[in-house]
């Protein structure tokens, strides 16, 4: 082999979630990972239907490529098809670019400090050196990994721009650039909520363009990422919301007397004296920021976990009472739960299952639970497998949390159902191994459904009562 300089580094992986969970003696379950920069849950493009035309001509290759990804790129980037290459994550085309404009003894620079490391594991693999001497290429991260800052661009040619965190930015990007010699690398590991499924592009003038496609593989995107591209594409994110969560958490940690560096991305770097220390004690709480020289890196989730997070910091005892972190995946739907037992009636169900959101909200409430369940599902054959599943979910969630006597004899009678009413309570009933009697009636299906998920919650706030009088009903574990 091609020795590689004595000095090159591969570039490290964080440890998987179960080695993490392993260390802090938790349930993996339980960790929650700030140290990835990329969103809590998938797009709802991102189901298995949108994969199951890719998977029934898996067996064949895409001949001819994919022109339909690059064009919609294209028109989501505002350049031609002719100036879009594809690869496998944003990463794969740091790795091209650096080999197509470096090699051995050439010198390549790198705009920020700290930054990305793969820059430096490219020229590396290239037989390049880092340095500002005459670069054959230069690399900026804009807006930066790990800083979150977005500084003016190098005024170096040729310039290769990462803007993996670009749709955060609020920022036009370089995409007008490219034909000043300037290549902006984009990925949907981010803001589409993609990074399982390594798709990334990169834009450039079309000669550049061309060049970087004779040097790419031969097929560099997998045909069931190329689909959920596609799909992402047809519906991006709105990402106002992790922007405006981010502005909430830089606050919350000043308040915590933390100095988070203004960001513009889905992260906060966070100056620390003792990242290690701060480290292991959000570890001991399931939370796992990235840790750096003299900071944190946070990736900013939603209000829920962040605020998990903000807790651990803060040094406050874990909050007392039964808590539980579900995910239900299905052919159908992927949802995920968050379910507090002992809580203060904080209830978001939001599964685009309509109705039935509304009817799990209102058990939740009466229930006394915190409960945030979310996902999505193949809401254009109708809300049965959503609403089941949501159903099915809660209840998985409430058995893991709480052994309600597994006794399976429900009995639910509703004068009127607006569709799939009994089939949700019993759905809930059949996984949460609880055992409901209700009986409803009245005029109006939505208002005699509605009263028996009210009822059912009533009830199940009685059931989970702990008042130290009777023999416990918890597996005591949580
Ligand atoms: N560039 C930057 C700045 C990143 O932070 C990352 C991911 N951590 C990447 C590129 C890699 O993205 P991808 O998943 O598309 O390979």
């Amino acid at each position: 082999m091609r020795p590689l300089s004595p000095e090159f580094r591969a570039y490290a992986w964080a440890p998987s979630t179960e080695e993490l969970a392993r260390r802090a003696g938790l349930d993996a379950s339980q960790i929650v990972r700030f140290d990835g920069n990329v969103p809590p849950l998938p797009l709802p493009s991102s189901r298995p239907a949108t994969v199951a035309r890719a998977l029934a001509h898996v067996n064949e290759y895409p001949h001819g490529g994919y022109p339909e990804l690059i064009a919609a790129i294209a028109a989501y980037a505002g350049v031609e098809p002719e100036n879009v290459v594809l690869g496998n994550g944003a990463d794969d085309l740091i790795l091209l670019v650096t080999r197509a404009f470096a090699g051995d003894g050439d010198t390549v620079a790198i705009a920020n400090d700290p930054t990305y490391p793969l820059y430096r594991v490219a020229a590396g693999l290239a037989g390049a050196t880092i340095g500002d001497d005459d670069p054959v290429l230069t690399f900026c991260c804009r807006p930066n990994n790990p800083t979150g800052s977005l500084d003016p661009l190098p005024a170096a040619r040729p310039l290769a721009v990462d803007e993996a965190y670009l749709e955060f930015s609020e920022d036009d990007g370089v995409a007008g650039l490219i034909e000043d010699g300037v290549i902006a690398i984009r990925t949907f590991s981010k803001a589409f909520a993609l990074a399982g499924a390594r798709v990334g592009y990169a834009l450039a003038g079309a000669d550049v363009a061309a060049e970087l496609n004779t040097r790419q593989a031969p097929l560099a995107v997998a045909t069931p990422s190329a689909a959920l591209a596609l799909a992402a594409l047809a519906a991006p994110p709105d990402v106002r919301p992790t922007i405006e969560e981010r502005e909430r958490l830089a606050e919350e940690l000043r308040a915590l007397g933390f100095a988070p560096l203004p960001s513009r991305t889905n992260f906060l770097y966070v100056p620390v004296d003792d990242p290690d220390e701060v480290a292991a004690r959000l570890l001991a709480r399931g939370c796992v920021p990235r840790v750096y020289e003299d900071a944190i890196r946070i990736t900013v989730r939603d209000r829920e976990d962040d605020d998990l997070l903000l807790a651990a910091l803060a040094g406050a005892d874990a909050p007392a009472g039964r808590s539980v972190r579900h995910l239900r995946a299905t052919a159908e739907t992927a949802l995920r739960v968050r379910l507090r037992l002992d809580g203060e009636s904080r209830v978001r169900v939001a599964t685009g299952a309509g109705l039935y959101d509304h009817f799990l909200e209102q058990l939740a409430f009466n229930a006394g639970l915190d409960l945030e369940l979310e996902g999505a599902g193949d809401a254009e054959t109708g809300p049965h497998h959503t609403a089941e599943d949501s159903a099915i979910a809660l209840g998985e969630a409430l058995d893991a949390a709480v052994d309600l006597g597994g006794r399976r004899a429900s009995v639910i009678e509703l004068e009127h159902d607006p569709g799939l009413a009994k089939h949700v309570l019993q759905s809930l009933a059949d996984s949460g191994r609880l055992c409901i009697h209700v009986e409803s009636t009245g005029e109006d299906p939505h208002h005699v459904a509605e009263a028996a998920f009210k009822a059912t919650g009533r009830a199940l706030r009685a059931a989970l009562k702990q008042d130290g009088s009777l023999v416990p009903s918890t597996k005591g574990i949580l």
